[in-house]
């Protein structure tokens, strides 16, 4: 027997009964070739965003139990469907929820993670020669209630699924080629990377590119699972590879630049320059279940500071309501929002080992006339805050500046 391959089908993937039935049709040529296959399905096309906004129609606020409970049902239709096209097709298949397949979750519901799978279904389906579709982005909770995994969570199930099942690797197939140079939809230039390490894909994911789910990634890099990121239905689509890290990585300094339209700049006048100060305002922001990405505190003017960072737009709303707290309880000065920034990043494990980029990175945006408000560096990733009329111009000059839209 050949090695058991983790396939998942994002919703765009699924959209349609055409789209399933080509979809259904790869799964069934793996199956030919071979392969134990396991699928995870997506709900079709924007049945996520249809389900949250029928609820938010019932009540504003939908209680969130319920509304996983409603969530998952769209991947339950994926799941069916793509079964039944197998089954027409004189393939034996079968559908699983995610509880079915035996994903246990916690309890954090509409975001919560995997904490164990116990594939014993999964196993047996498998042994019967069926093709098994798992539903994505949910899991069964310590009170036995459904949980979902997060936007874009069936990549975690996939990935998740893919470990558990000890598969040789999982696919994960969508409506672009793989990952990119730079999103070419601002960067016409922007190439097709062939192969990537999970902790540049991982920044870049934290940078703003879209092609998976962050957590996904940090779950493959756990347990080493490969993925391959390819087209849904361009058979020659070579895709990108997400492994560890190869020595020939070291070459490129960047491997990719990604841009954040999704941050929102805080800045909190006059906080009291003594210890503790920091912690009540990001203790309050965890305990808002705000996600706080970049930070920057002045020097000392007088007596006190100012302290700035970044949020996503959706936990937005959360830290206002927060931070009213933190303003008077530790007597800060006003408190201003930023929607209109952008964040840039340029990513690369070749930064470890070579000096000036960011050098380089600044003189090139301030060549073009673009305002640096923040700045933040990891080991392989530096980002920039800039004004967001700024942000689709500074991704094509460093991609340029650092010879991306050149073959390596
Ligand atoms: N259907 C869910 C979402 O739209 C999960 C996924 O697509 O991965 O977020
Ligand atoms: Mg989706």
């Amino acid at each position: 027997m050949k090695e058991l391959i983790v396939m998942k089908f994002g919703g765009t993937s699924v959209a349609d009964p055409e789209k399933i039935q080509r979809a259904a049709d790869r799964a069934i040529a793996k199956r030919k070739a071979g392969h134990p296959v396991v699928v995870v399905v997506s709900a079709p096309g924007e049945m996520t965003d249809e389900l949250i906004a029928l609820a938010r129609r019932v009540a504003p606020e939908p209680d969130s139990r319920e509304l996983d409970m409603l969530m998952a049902t769209g991947e339950q239709v994926g799941i069916s469907l793509f079964a039944i096209a197998c089954r027409a097709r004189g393939v034996p298949a079968v559908s699983l929820t995610g509880p079915q397949a035996g994903i246990l979750a916690d309890e954090a519901h509409t975001k919560a993670r995997i904490v164990e799978i116990k594939p014993r279904k999964v196993h047996e389906e498998l042994a019967r020669g069926n093709i098994v579709t798992v539903a994505g982005f949910q899991g069964l909770n310590p009170h036995r209630d459904i949980a979902t995994l997060g936007r874009g969570g069936s990549d975690l199930t996939a990935v998740a699924l893919a470990a558990a099942l000890k598969a040789g690797h999982c696919e994960i197939y969508t409506d672009v080629h793989g990952v990119y140079t730079a999103d070419p939809r601002v960067v016409p230039e922007a190439r097709l990377i062939e192969r990537i390490s999970y902790d540049e894909m991982l920044e870049l994911a934290g940078a703003g590119a879209q092609v998976m789910q962050a957590r996904s990634i940090e779950v493959a890099k756990k347990f080493g699972v490969p993925i391959r990121v390819a087209h849904a239905f361009d058979v020659h689509s070579k895709g990108t590879w997400i492994t560890g890290e190869v020595s020939s990585m070291e070459e490129a300094v960047v491997t990719g630049v990604a841009l954040d339209r999704n941050q929102v700049k805080v800045t909190i006048r006059d906080v009291p320059d003594k210890p503790g100060m920091a912690a009540e305002i990001f203790v309050a922001m965890g305990k808002a279940d705000v996600n706080v990405d970049m930070i920057i505190q002045s020097a000392a003017h007088g007596s006190v500071n100012d302290i700035s960072f970044t949020v996503h737009k959706d936990d937005h709303a959360n830290a206002v309501k927060a931070l009213a707290q933190v303003q008077k309880r530790l007597k800060t000065g006003p408190i201003e929002h930023n929607v209109n920034v952008s964040k840039v990043s340029v990513v690369g494990v070749g930064m470890r080992s070579h000096s000036g980029v960011a050098g380089k990175m600044f003189k090139n945006l301030a060549d073009n006339r673009v305002n640096i408000e923040m700045i933040a560096t990891s080991e392989i990733k530096i980002s920039c805050v800039v004004d967001r009329t700024d942000g689709d111009r500074a991704l094509r000059c460093l991609h340029k500046v650092f010879g991306l839209d050149k073959k390596p």
